[in-house]
């Protein structure tokens, strides 16, 4: 077996350039080409994991089948690669000291001063080679989050430069993606922020081998060569990536500058055949040419930053191409919905989603939009938290029970028909100790879960602390809203459908972690089918 090669991407001149989206686009052409691929990300932030992070400070938090809560990249890497990461793709400095300061305890430092280097930047590599271990990946791309110059990822970068020096030039890169501005002033493009940054990386010990230059206009030959010979790169490792109205288009774009090329080159691997992207491509076609046109109501309390809800808005995209369908979504924020103005509020639909959540606030404005679905034969899809206001409104509405609530928000209501579960009762820590990542779900024949998953036992990733109270199982059953989805082994309630309705299934798993380009998610692509007919 060959070695493991190692390719780093780093940032230079601002964030949010899109250097997840360029690992995963690169990382589909490598694999495209045959090569098994695997993408870690590194985060500089303190926090062990961004599990306990408001969504508005670092938007969605990914789960992963391991059941780790991990930075919202690793659910682009799944989406593109189509291959499930674990808890070893995202590393924080925060796990990075835990681990330090654990062995610290234990004594395996005895006698020694533990210090940033070697000891944390041991820890990083360790973690680095760790994803590449087991024979599995012939090419591990390491993202590092931030921008290089910040105080934060100064042992991620030392790190970088001590195993380019162990592995040689052959067996490991480094790609920086940097910012050219253009100045519509001057009508030019401006390569000194990238010639700073580069700077940066060279007072930091490290030579980028490619730099992958992000522009709102398409650069001439001049600007790169410029590029190339102040940053010491080879002419053709400098590559542009444009602006695109999709970010499933960037591996195209990627193609056609041949940075998948350049680095198989300069890692001395055979480029082989031209990549095999029929499908990728045959997704695109139908993204652009859609024949029919749904608007779907996203109702959820961080609409202010959609990136919080990526991996849903994502699931829409791939489940929208495969029904050849564009999909509108409208972002309702769930604080201004009341029963009084719910109709006005979500006049139009051709169906609701009621988001994931935590806490009280816009609670009340997501239990009437489920209320509005279910009474006016909207296609209504709850998942985890919009599964549960499904619940408590139906309790209410239907089975009279009218304080019926979930105790997270009521913890005195005498109806509570979501609670805590039962292995939460005793847990006070707020890290990681959620029912987190994949667990079986038995579904019943007679239901839309079964039509769209053709099958009857479904394996799907969570993320919560309450549950359907089992005490009211049969009023629920009897009166028209079916569990019809069961895990076996707790009898927890996994999926909940109205019978006679057009569409409405509520899940307390997360189905948009699992949806990806080439396989959408089955009930996103049949909610938005029963949409389409609505
Ligand atoms: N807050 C709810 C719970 O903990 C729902 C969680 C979610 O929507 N992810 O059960």
């Amino acid at each position: 077996m060959a070695e493991v090669k190692y390719i780093f991407v780093t940032g230079g001149v601002t964030s949010s350039l899109g250097k997840g989206i360029l690992s995963a686009s690169l990382a589909k052409l490598l694999q495209a080409r045959g090569y098994s691929v695997t993408i870690q990300k590194l985060d500089p932030y303190i926090n062990v994991d961004p599990g306990t992070l408001n969504p508005y400070e670092h938007g969605e938090c990914f789960v992963t089948i391991d059941g780790a809560e991990t930075d919202l990249d690793l659910g682009h890497y799944e989406r593109f690669l189509n291959v499930p990461t674990s808890q070893a793709n995202n590393v924080t400095t925060g796990r990075i000291y835990q681990s330090v300061i654990e062995k610290e305890r234990r004594g395996d430092y005895l006698g020694k001063t533990v210090q940033v280097i070697p000891h944390i930047t041991d820890e990083i590599k360790r973690r680095i080679k760790l994803v590449g271990s087991g024979n599995k990946f012939d090419i591990v791309i390491t993202e590092i989050g931030g921008t290089v110059g910040d105080i934060e990822s100064l042992p991620y970068i030392e790190s970088v430069r001590q195993l380019k020096w162990e592995m040689g030039a052959q067996n490991c890169l480094v790609i920086h993606l940097t910012l050219v501005p253009y100045l519509p002033a001057t009508g030019e493009s401006k390569t000194k922020p990238t010639q700073h940054s580069v700077k940066d990386l060279l007072e930091e010990g490290i030579q980028p081998d490619i730099l992958v230059l992000r522009t709102q206009r398409s650069l001439s030959r001049d600007v790169k060569r410029k590029v190339a010979l102040f940053c010491n790169v080879d002419e053709n490792a400098v590559v542009e990536t444009i602006d695109v109205s999709t970010i499933y288009e960037v591996p195209l774009n990627m193609l056609s500058e041949k940075l998948d090329q350049t680095v198989l080159k300069k890692l001395g691997l055979p480029v082989g055949e031209e990549p095999a992207l029929t499908e990728w491509k045959e997704f695109l076609t139908r993204l652009k040419n859609p024949k029919h046109s749904v608007k779907v109501g996203l109702v959820g309390k961080y609409i202010e930053l959609p990136d919080a809800y990526k991996s849903i808005c994502e699931s829409f995209i791939h489940a929208g191409s495969l029904n050849e369908c564009e999909v509108q979504l409208v972002l309702v924020h769930s604080e201004d919905i009341t029963e009084k103005n719910v109709s006005e509020k979500l006049k139009g639909l051709n169906g609701i989603l009621v988001a994931p959540g935590f806490g009280a606030r816009g609670i009340e404005g997501k239990i009437s939009a489920a209320r509005f679905a279910r009474e006016n034969n909207i296609p209504y899809f709850g998942i985890c938290l919009g599964m549960q206001c499904a619940v408590v409104e139906f309790a209410r509405n239907v089975l009279k029970l009218e304080d019926a609530h979930s105790t997270e928000i009521d913890h005195k209501t005498k109806n509570p028909v979501i609670d805590l579960m039962e292995e939460q009762k005793s847990i006070i820590d707020k890290g990681g100790t959620m029912r987190l990542g994949a667990y079986k779900c038995i579904i019943s024949k007679n239901s839309k879960a079964f039509e769209a998953y053709k099958r009857t036992e479904i394996i799907e990733r969570h993320r919560h602390r309450y549950e359907f109270n089992n005490r009211y199982f049969d009023d629920f059953r009897q009166n028209g809203m079916i569990p019809v989805g069961i895990n076996p082994e707790s009898n927890l309630v996994e999926i909940m459908e109205i019978a006679g309705h057009k569409w409405f299934v509520g899940v307390q798993f997360h189905p948009e972690y699992s949806s990806t380009v080439i396989n959408p998610h089955p009930l996103f692509v049949q909610f938005i089918k029963a949409c389409i007919e609505k």
